[in-house]
């Protein structure tokens, strides 16, 4: 997809401090983080937000889960908790349209909203 920053990403066009990669998944490091461990989780297929998910790629959303656990193990934060955030949409304050999990860890998280 042009002009999306994530799909450049994928494409190694734009440089990230990689997590995790393998063929349908990667996960990098946030470039502002707002927590001391701050990791995206993308699809490589372009899907524009969690609204714009088909049937058909339903099943890498699970996927996902599965590989936020295996990084939560692997960077040492499993056993203290983390916070996962999809962000959808105008309202939802979504700001790169290209389906993204933020993995939030490292610290307390203070403001709970639900
Ligand atoms: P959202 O507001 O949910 O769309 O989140 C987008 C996130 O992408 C923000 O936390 C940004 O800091 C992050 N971000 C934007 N550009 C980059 C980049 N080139 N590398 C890593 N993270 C990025
Ligand atoms: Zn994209």
């Amino acid at each position: 997809m042009e002009d999306c920053i994530f799909c450049k990403i994928i494409e190694g066009q734009i440089p990230c401090n990689k997590v995790y990669e393998d063929e349908e998944i990667l996960a990098f490091h946030d470039i502002n983080p707002a927590t001391p461990i701050h990791i995206l989780v993308i699809p490589k297929k372009h899907i524009t937000s969690l609204a714009h998910l088909s049937k058909e790629d339903e099943p890498i959303v699970g996927k996902i889960y599965g590989v936020i656990n295996k990084i939560a193990q692997e960077q040492g934060f499993k056993q203290d908790g983390y916070r996962v955030i999809v962000n959808c949409g105008k309202n939802g304050g979504q700001e790169v349209m290209h389906l993204h999990f933020h993995i939030l860890a490292g610290k307390q998280l203070g403001e709970k909203i639900v």
